[in-house]
């Protein structure tokens, strides 16, 4: 894999320039094809899901002009008394055409009686047995009527190819009397944790071991895509191991993850492990946390082989390095690949209430805290532990400080971008 800076195999190599963020990123989208693949799911099937063709809207909605309040429809430009012709209920229309000096008592959601263009509302309006009277100078010609295809209009596009359906989209589903949508296939990812050193949960931890946390944030993150994940749980630092879960990996996914063996001192044996059925290139990026991270594509039958293949990810063992590769570039790639079109992470600043060391040359993600105090201010706090390895801080933290690559050194007040959680994971 020809990569801006290349360092297939010599990732130990200590002249090799850190890799931007935005190069990896930009290298990682070019790599990148969409599913075309198409399913069909029932409406609530939908919810998360990549809508694979526009949805036109058949009718329009709402059907008829309609009420917006409880109250009298009636022609504007007519008398200010008129006389109570009848009623319109929602679903129980009126059924004649209302005529000169006439009105009809409307609830919302009724359709307007024919020869009504304007409703009053009930408490405007003086009622004497079968006769109202109200100020006609204080009621515009249209008010309280919702017209016809103002929400979506018959022929319109109402939600377009690409779109991740949300709840609101779930609902306007239904409301254009959708009952099946045509949606992209899942992404599939497989992924594994790769370390001598770690215990699944359920096991004894020996001396010297830790329990694999890095499946079970994978698990979380993917979970949150909506992808179809596949766990193949905990592999040894054994070539042969390794090498046989990658090939099954590649075999039955789309993308495959994995935990650890790509800092400096593993990177060669993955390399030249990897040589004969993949093409990665082993990067240091220019990025805090989550500097070593594998990227390229397996063949699991031989390496440039027809056939199926696999987007590979070797991300960084670090709990909190893992979540952070995660985010800011697998993130991207299974977005991309499921077919949506999706806005990058809601960024915005805040004022940093702690100074900051920022050495310009790299890009950093800090684990912070923002609050929004009484003024609507918003001001932004870092974890106390940045340590990669510190997963409570990521617990602990609400957002993400963006230092950018050029930025240095961060003063108290000075405003910085953050990246909320929510939304985000
Ligand atoms: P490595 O990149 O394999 O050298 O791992 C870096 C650090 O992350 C080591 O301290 C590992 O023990 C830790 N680590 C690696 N994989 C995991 C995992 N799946 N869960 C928790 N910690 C891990
Ligand atoms: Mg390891």
């Amino acid at each position: 894999m020809t990569t801006p800076n290349d360092t297939s195999g010599s990732s130990s190599s200590p002249t090799a320039q850190p890799l931007p963020l935005e190069t990896a990123r930009a290298f990682i989208r070019d790599a990148v094809t969409p599913i075309e693949a198409i399913e069909y799911v029932a409406l609530r099937a939908a919810l998360n899901r990549v809508l694979a063709q526009d949805i036109v809207s058949p009718i329009d909605v709402p059907a008829h002009d309609n009420a917006a309040m409880d109250g009298y429809a009636f022609a504007h430009g007519a008398l200010s008394s008129l006389v109570v012709a009848g009623e319109a209920r929602a679903g129980h229309p009126f059924d004649r055409t209302c005529g000169a000096g006439e009105c009809v008592r409307i609830m919302t959601g009724a359709p307007m009686p024919a020869g009504c263009d304007t409703v009053v509302p009930q408490e405007l309006v003086t009622r004497t047995g079968a006769n109202i009277a109200f100020d006609a100078q204080t009621i515009a010609p249209g008010a309280n009527c919702r017209r016809a295809g103002e929400d979506l209009a018959r022929g319109r596009a109402a939600l377009k190819a690409g779109r991740i359906v949300r709840p609101a989209d779930l609902g306007l589903l239904a409301s254009l009397g959708v009952a099946e949508v045509a949606v992209r296939r899942r992404v599939r990812v497989a992924f594994f944790s790769t370390g001598d050193e770690l215990r699944s949960v359920g096991e004894p931890l020996d001396t010297g071991c830790v329990y694999d946390s890095n499946r079970y944030t994978l698990h979380a993150m993917l979970a949150r895509l909506d992808v179809e994940a596949l766990d193949l749980g905990v592999v040894r630092d054994e070539p042969d191991a390794i090498e046989a879960a990658l090939r099954s990996a590649a075999k039955s996914a789309d993308v495959v993850l994995t935990s650890g063996g790509v800092s400096v001192g593993d990177a060669d044996f993955t390399a030249r492990m990897t040589a004969t059925f993949g093409d990665v290139a082993f990067w240091q990026l220019a990025m805090r946390p989550g500097r070593p991270l594998a990227f390229g594509r397996l063949w699991p039958d031989g390496r440039g082989a027809g056939g199926t293949s696999a987007l590979f990810f070797g991300l960084p063992g670090n709990p909190v390095a893992v979540m952070v590769s995660f985010y800011q570039l697998v993130h991207d790639a299974l977005v991309a690949m499921s077919g949506a079109i999706a806005p990058r992470p809601l960024q915005f600043a805040a004022a940093s209430s702690a100074p900051i060391k920022k050495r310009p040359g790299r890009t950093e993600f800090l684990r912070a805290v923002a609050t929004r105090d009484k003024t609507g201010t918003w001001s932004v706090t870092p974890t106390r532990s940045q340590g990669s390895g510190v997963l409570s801080s990521m617990s602990e933290a609400n957002c993400f400080i963006v230092l950018a690559h050029g930025q240095g050194d961060v003063s108290v007040g000075e405003p910085v971008d953050i990246m909320p959680f929510e939304g985000l994971i």
